[in-house]
């Protein structure tokens, strides 16, 4: 699929069931049916057919859609709905000079990171049979711990990696990547997203073809989607699935009580669930919801802030109910949003991060 007119069949599949109601964030918010897939759907017919044009309005409700994939998960026919509505933004982008001034600005903070990330110092792996290349996104390492979470440095990211996989018997490789791509898709900004593609193919042409390995779970899911736009099929597993499949356990320097926020994007709870049972000296307690979308692709819409709040809220309330002052999750953007709202009275660590830090 290229173009919101290669959507048709699929939109048409579209049974208007209403069962992605029950579970989008953002409807039971709004209960607006526009804001939600079956509703979005309809909208964008019209647009394939012509009866409708595209519009602010209809830009908004495209913008209030999280991403976050839970009415596809539902969807008896099976639809992806974030692939739709990302090539229904690509057209909004396509005619708004200002959509391609905001891609240069994310372009432009983006090298920023990119710069920083190459002063930072790398542990050299050690050298074992098995290697793998590590994927640290371009939060990972840098733009998280330093800019929201000041007081974790940033070489926490890539050295945990390459401290855990050694454990295990591996060798890491570090390339320079760039960012996966994903704010320019979730912009509608197809271009660039493909050319950050096409930069992540080309470094790792210069190395072998060995396993790619994450830590952040969107990176992850972005990593796996390449092939549908055009790149060639990879092997990607996220840091989790390694440890458990190892049996590698760990053990907390002084007792804690977390609680962990599940990314939308991840689809390896199991292994992470598996990972905090037997880790010794940490009590898990579960939040209410803790699998509903922290609501990242709203940070920057302020227009919105009266909607958005309300999901933000409810989610702070979760987490403040299990008296946990550590939370945990697996993805750099949820990291993001979940420290924005935190007001103090929790930390928010990705779960890598953690064990480098508070394990023996
Ligand atoms: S769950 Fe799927 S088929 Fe049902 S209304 Fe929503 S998008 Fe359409
Ligand atoms: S992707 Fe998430 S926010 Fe968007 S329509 Fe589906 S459930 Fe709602």
């Amino acid at each position: 699929m290229e173009k919101l007119a290669d959507c048709k069949e699929i939109i048409h599949n579209c049974s208007k069931c209403g069962l992605c109601q029950s579970v989008c964030p953002i409807y039971k918010i709004t209960g607006n049916d526009c804001s939600v897939s079956r509703g979005q759907f309809i909208m964008l017919k019209g647009l394939i057919k012509g009866d409708l044009k595209m519009s602010k309005t209809i830009n908004r409700y495209l913008d209030l859609c999280l991403k976050c994939g839970a009415c596809s998960k539902f969807c008896p026919s099976g639809i992806d709905v974030v692939d739709v509505i990302t090539l229904a933004k690509a057209e909004y982008f396509k005619q708004h000079f200002f959509e391609k001034i905001i891609s240069l600005f994310q372009k432009f903070c983006l090298s920023g990171l990119y710069t920083i990330k190459k002063i930072i110092p790398k542990k050299k792996s050690e050298t074992f049979e098995k290697k793998v290349i590590y994927f640290a996104g371009c939060g990972e390492c840098v733009g998280v711990n330093v800019g929201v979470n000041a007081g974790v440095n940033g070489v926490n990211g890539v050295n945990g990696i390459v401290k855990i996989m050694n454990s295990l018997g591996v060798e890491v490789i570090t390339p320079d990547f760039h960012c996966c791509g994903i704010p320019f898709f979730s912009r509608g900004d197809i271009d660039n997203f493909k050319e950050h593609m096409n930069y992540f193919y080309n470094v790792l042409n210069k190395y072998g073809d060995y396993e790619i390995v994450t830590t952040c779970a969107s990176c992850e899911m972005v990593l796996k989607s390449y092939s549908k736009w055009g790149g060639k099929e990879i092997k990607v597993k996220n840091i989790f699935e390694y440890i458990r499949e190892n049996n590698l356990t760990f053990e907390l320097k002084e007792p804690l009580k977390v609680t962990f926020h599940k990314p939308c994007h991840i689809n390896n709870y199991d292994d992470i669930k598996w990972i905090l049972d037997n880790t010794k000296n940490l009590e898990y307690i579960e939040m209410a919801d803790f699998d509903k979308c922290c609501g990242l692709n709203g940070v920057t819409k302020l227009s919105e802030y009266k909607i958005l709040s309300k999901l933000y809220k409810e989610k702070h309330d979760s987490i403040i109910k299990t008296n946990a002052k550590i939370v945990l999750t697996s993805c750099v953007g949820c990291k993001i949003a979940l420290s924005l709202f935190s007001f103090a009275k929790y930390k928010v660590m990705n779960l890598t991060e953690f064990f480098v830090s508070k394990t023996k």
